[in-house]
């Protein structure tokens, strides 16, 4: 369902993302994880169509994202790095409003809000203006906004970063829930989140993949069988020496 193929990105001299390529099938819920600057955002922001790759491309169902980006976009779900902008608005007319860009009209307009609000269990604030909900309930907003269209492929920045144990626990069940159908992208640094939601994860470090395969087989590539320090062995140049003195 998804394919990224050779993504590479350079802002000015400096390479930030140096040819990333993977799949994605339906029922896989991928951790993109990485240390902070690792690249995730910007192959995150490459494969959605925010912004354009210096070389290479994704495909999402098929549809390039580079030379058919409306088709592409219609299959993709995407939730970003920040939370809604929208502020003023009250949460149903936002995902309303965000329906009827993606092309809902009337009764269809309707039932994709209602969807999507129990999907993301918004019913106690539908009503209330997105600016004064509490951070779970934003970002479980901005979550519901990303799969208003019952999108197949879903690609969520850091989708529980900053939220309390509850409200991370609330999301990682509402992904859970909808892996089944979707080609799920998860990006991440919380490596608890691979084993709570990911089917398969990738370490990325300095813009390249050190490693991809199940959270088993990655556990496995250290001795200690912990998933920590095998990240700290992939991502810091010392394994993590300089950071514990
Ligand atoms: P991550 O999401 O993994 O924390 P990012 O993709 O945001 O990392 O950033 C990767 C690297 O690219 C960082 O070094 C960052 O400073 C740089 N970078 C990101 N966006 C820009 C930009 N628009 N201009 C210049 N450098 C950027
Ligand atoms: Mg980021």
């Amino acid at each position: 369902m998804l394919e990224v193929k050779n993504l590479k990105k350079r802002f000015g001299d400096f390479e930030a993302v140096k040819g990333i390529s993977f799949s994605v099938s339906k029922g896989e819920v991928l951790g993109f994880l990485g240390p902070n600057g690792a690249g995730k955002s910007t192959t995150m922001r490459m494969i959605t169509g925010f912004l354009p790759p210096s070389e290479g491309t994704a495909l999402i169902c098929g549809h390039d994202i580079t030379a058919d980006p409306v088709e592409a976009k219609k299959c993709l779900g995407y939730l970003p790095e920040s939370a809604p902008s929208y502020r003023a608005m009250v949460v149903e007319e936002y995902l309303a409003f965000i329906a009827e860009i993606r092309g809902f009209r009337g009764a269809k307009r309707r039932e994709a809000v209602e969807r999507a609000i129990a999907k993301a269990r918004l019913e106690p604030v539908a009503r209330k203006t997105i600016e004064t909900l509490s951070k779970g309930y934003r970002q479980r907003t901005c979550f519901a906004q990303a799969i208003i269209h019952d999108p197949a492929v879903l690609i969520m920045d850091e989708p529980t970063d900053g939220l309390d144990p509850n409200q991370k626990y609330a999301v990682r069940e509402m992904i859970k829930e909808m892996s089944a159908e979707k080609a799920i992208v998860i990006s991440t640094h919380i490596l608890e989140e691979v084993d709570a939601v990911c089917t398969r994860a990738i370490v990325i470090a300095d813009g390249e993949i050190k490693a991809d395969g199940t959270p088993a087989k990655l556990k496995a590539m250290d001795p200690s069988g912990r998933l920590d320090t095998v990240f700290r062995n992939l991502t810091c140049k010392d394994g993590g020496k300089e950071a514990t003195k």
